[in-house]
């Protein structure tokens, strides 16, 4: 990853919307970027076929998801890592593939060449972010907000001075797009909550 703003050539699909009323599914995305095929947050949703519908009808098959990427640790997110037999998995600070635990240095890791993972805690003090440029501009992955209205005040953060600091460090990243952890994918715009 280069100069913020400028494109790159990752593709980002998403693959089912999420919510978080009576009942509780993740946003669930497909990101390519060369070789990697990448999916995000596999986690709850009312059926599989809710995942793999969508990831088939783009011509990908679940063996050749090379990389999950976790936002942060909450089973809404994670609990259908195992649809993908093949993929390495990273969560904010570590790797996992098989049965080796890679712990990553601190700190933003670049996954591929368009595709970047930056730590922002303040949903757990364990989120982090996935930074992708695309031909469009930056789009992020976070779970900083659940929808474009927030919620303002996450129920879940213990420190929200933490929380909105990482709101305003994905934000000076001038995405174009943000996908949330439970909702469509919104332009940030002024009244995006901080
Ligand atoms: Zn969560
Ligand atoms: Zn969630």
């Amino acid at each position: 990853m280069t100069a913020t703003g400028s494109v790159g050539s990752a593709t980002v699909d998403v693959l089912t919307v999420g919510y978080a009323e009576e009942r509780v599914a993740g946003t669930v995305t497909l990101i390519r970027d060369g070789a990697l095929v990448i999916v995000v947050d596999p986690g709850m949703v009312a059926h599989r076929s809710v995942i793999l519908d969508p990831l088939g009808a783009l011509g990908v098959t679940p063996e050749a998801v090379t990389d999950v990427v976790l936002s942060h640790h909450h089973p809404d997110h994670t609990i259908n890592i195992a649809l993908f037999p093949n993929a390495k998995v990273h969560d904010f600070a570590t790797t996992y593939e098989a049965d080796i635990w890679t712990d990553r240095e601190p700190g933003a890791f670049d996954l591929g060449d368009s595709v970047r993972l930056l730590p922002t805690p303040g949903h757990t003090d364990q989120d982090q972010s996935t930074i992708v440029r695309t031909e469009s501009g930056i789009v992020v992955l976070t779970h900083l907000w659940w929808t474009a209205e927030g919620p303002a005040d996450d129920p879940f953060s213990h420190d929200r001075a933490q929380l909105r600091a990482s709101r305003e460090l994905v934000l000076e990243l001038a995405p174009s797009l943000i996908v949330p952890g439970h909702g469509a994918a919104f332009r940030p715009d002024p009244t995006t909550p901080i």
